[in-house]
């Protein structure tokens, strides 16, 4: 099941669990100066089916 990860700042990352830990931890790195911990990351993230109201 893919997920969505929203960042507070608005950036958002969809796809498999692997890849938006990934995408979100280089993100924090890149843009905040922070790496999240893949629970800090888990924690943000949404299934992507049934997002939407
Ligand atoms: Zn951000």
């Amino acid at each position: 099941m893919d997920l969505v990860v929203r960042c507070p700042c608005g950036w958002e990352t969809q796809g498999p669990e692997e890849q938006v830990v990934a995408a979100a931890t280089a993100h924090g790195r890149e843009a905040h100066g922070e790496e999240p911990t893949r629970q800090q990351v888990m924690t943000m993230a949404r299934p992507a089916t049934g997002w939407s109201l």
